[in-house]
Formats: C-alpha cells, structure tokens, sequence
C-alpha cells in the first residue's frame, strides 16, 4: 500500500458493530463475515488484512479498496529504566505525530492516549499546544493507540486516560466513539470504570459526555481555584467560568454516580501560597472528590505567566506542606508519582521536539 492511500483512507479501527455490518451488506457478503471482521479488529486487533486469514483473498482487497489496516506505526520509543514507563511517537498516515504513554502499574497497566494532534486550548504551561492543533484524530486512531501499544509492549492494558496531547471535549464524539468501541465486550472489553477522560473545563461536553451515563472518571483541569487566576494560566476559563464548570462536574456526578477527579499543577509562585490552599479547599469543600496535584513539568517556552512568573515547580517541601493544608481542611489530595522522569520531560515534549526538528531539518 502506497502513502497515498493510506492518507485518504479510514482506518480500519474506525468501525463498529453497525458499520461493519453496513459494508458487509452493501458487498453482498453473509452475517457472519461481520462478526469475523468485527474480531479481527477489536479482539485479535491485527495490524494488516493478510492476517485475516479465514476471510477470502477478494473479500481482504474489497476491504483493503476502503479502508487503512495500520493507522499509525511507531517511529520512536523510550523505555525508563527507573519504572518501565514507556513512551512512544506514532505517526498518522498523513505524517501528523501523537504521543502514547505506556505506564505499569501493580494493579495494571495504564496507557494514556492523545485525542488531538496538538491542541487548540493555549494552557500557558503546556507544550501540546506550542504549534496549535493540527487535527481531530478518529476514534480508530485514538483506539489504535491503545491496540499498538499493547502489541510492541506484549503487556495488557486494562487502564485507560484520555490524557495525551489534546482536549477530548473539542473532539466530543470520536472520543465517545472510542470509549464505546474500548469497553466493546467482543473487543478489547476494558471496565469503563477503569477509564478517565481529563477535560480542561469545556462546559457543553461535559453535559455531553454525562447523557452518555458511562461510569468513566471525569478529571478536570483546574489548576486554579479562582475565575481570575485561573484565566491567567488557562485561555478557556474566560470562555467557561469557573462557576459554570463547577455545575456540570455536580451534574457529571449526579448522573453517572461518579466522583470527580480534580488536576491542579503546582506552579511555583503563581498558585501555590498558603491563600491558594485555602480557597482551594473552599472551593472543593463538601464535594468528596479527589484532588490530585501534579508538581508542573517546566516546559520551553518563552512565554510568561501573569506577574512574569516563569514556569516553574515548587520544591517537594512546599508541595508537601501545601498537600497538609488541603488534608486538614477534610480534602481527599494526592500527589501524582512522577513516571518516567528519565526519559522525557513533560508530556507533548516528545511531539514538539519532533516538530522542531522537522522544521529545521528537511
Ligand atoms: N486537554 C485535557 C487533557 C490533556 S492534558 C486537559 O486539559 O485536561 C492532561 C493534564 O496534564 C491536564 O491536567 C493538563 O493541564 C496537565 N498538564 C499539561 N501540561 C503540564 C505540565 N507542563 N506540567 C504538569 N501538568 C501538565
């Protein structure tokens, strides 16, 4: 298959149920072809139609006439030697590069997927969005993520967060697609319970995403736990205020039954003074979700935030201290483990070094 094709094609990890059974009627082929096809893709999760080996050789090519088999392929990959974190740089058929990080865990393997290449959100600390977004990836791109991972690690996965490059609530229903297809019992069959999806705060899917009444995990991107301050490291507050966001966690709650997970990045000298901490459990007082800081990982850029602040982590002290205070004030806090610290900075770095090397390369 030439790059042309698979430029314009849809990958294979695209279709569900309904869809393959669509295209098995409009060839003419009986039922049980879909199912077999069906198994292939989400159960066996083969890379190539020449796997397919109980289909027909014209069946395989009127298959292959449609659609990409392989959407994405590897082109690089970091192993930690300090906790087995792996990551990896896929690039897309149209050259577009995501990341894919694979994490072990004691209770099971995590892998965290993008939903975006780059992002269009502009969150002062983030490298994912230094070149803007790119495009919306497919749900069979963001599933294949999920499927090659486990295929070049040889470990199953039984976790999943939608934490990658990307805001999955600006890609709303590819990302619904893909929980769908994850959790498919004649595919991957991964407990929905075991999935998080992390949003910066896009209040329309978030309403959206709990008509769906999956038990996935909702992670909000807070970082702040003021309107002003938050709007100072996070472009979308002024779109969706911070009140606004608050109400539909509530509703997110109340619908899917599921406690909420709050994100809030340390950022040393912006958001990190004792006024902070107070609001802070102010704010999430009386809502019995679970708070998790995430000491910042200093990216390069040159840009500022608010007072010329640069970005930079407190130390493991401050951060400490600052955990104590939110414990007393009765909130659920943990201090997220760093993975992978030896072989990449913070996330979306992989992608934008790869950018930046293009550029100046070719
Ligand atoms: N767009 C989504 C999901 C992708 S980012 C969101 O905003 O939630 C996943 C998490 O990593 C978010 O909480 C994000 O704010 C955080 N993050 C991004 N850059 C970071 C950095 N440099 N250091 C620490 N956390 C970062």
């Amino acid at each position: 298959m030439t790059q042309t094709d698979t430029q314009l094609k849809t990958p294979m990890q695209d279709l569900d149920r309904e869809r393959i059974r669509q295209w098995c009627k409009k060839h003419a082929e009986p039922a049980y072809r879909a199912k077999q096809i069906f198994s292939w893709i989400h159960e066996k999760q083969v890379f190539s139609f020449e796997e397919m080996t109980n289909l027909p050789k014209p069946l395989r090519q009127k298959l292959a006439a449609d659609y990409t088999a392989a959407p994405l392929r590897a082109v690089r990959r970091q192993i930690s030697q300090i906790d087995g974190t792996n990551k990896f740089l896929y690039e897309l058929g149209d050259g577009q590069c995501i990341e894919t990080v694979f994490m072990p865990y004691k209770h099971g393997n995590s892998v965290c997927v993008s939903s975006q290449a780059g992002c269009a959100m502009g969150c002062t600390f983030c490298a994912s969005t230094i070149g803007g977004k790119a495009r919306d990836l497919t749900r069979g791109e963001i599933l294949a993520q999920v499927y090659e991972t486990q295929r070049l690690t040889g470990e199953p996965v039984s976790n999943v967060v939608v934490m990658g490059t990307g805001e999955p609530l600006d890609n709303t229903e590819e990302v619904i697609g893909f929980i769908r297809l994850l959790a498919d019992e004649a595919g991957q069959n991964m407990s929905l319970r075991n999935m998080t999806l992390s949003t910066c705060g896009i209040v329309p899917g978030i309403y959206r995403l709990a008509e769906e009444k999956m038990p996935i995990t909702l992670a909000l991107s807070l970082h702040a736990p003021t309107q002003e301050k938050r709007e100072k490291l996070m472009p979308i507050a002024r779109r969706y205020r911070l009140d606004e966001v608050m109400k539909a966690c509530d509703d997110y709650r109340s619908t899917t039954g599921r406690r909420e997970t709050f994100e809030y990045a340390l950022v040393a000298g912006v958001n990190d003074t004792d006024e902070d901490a107070a609001e802070l459990a102010a704010l999430l007082k009386g809502r019995h979700a679970h708070l998790n800081l995430i000491p910042v990982n200093p990216v390069r850029k040159k840009q500022d935030v608010g007072e010329k602040a640069k970005i930079r982590r407190p130390n493991r002290q401050h951060i400490v201290k600052f955990q104590n205070k939110l414990e007393k004030n009765g909130i659920n806090v943990t201090i997220r483990r760093e993975m992978g610290a030896d072989i990449d900075g913070a996330c979306g770095q992989l992608r934008a070094k790869r950018a930046v090397s293009d550029d100046s390369g070719r």
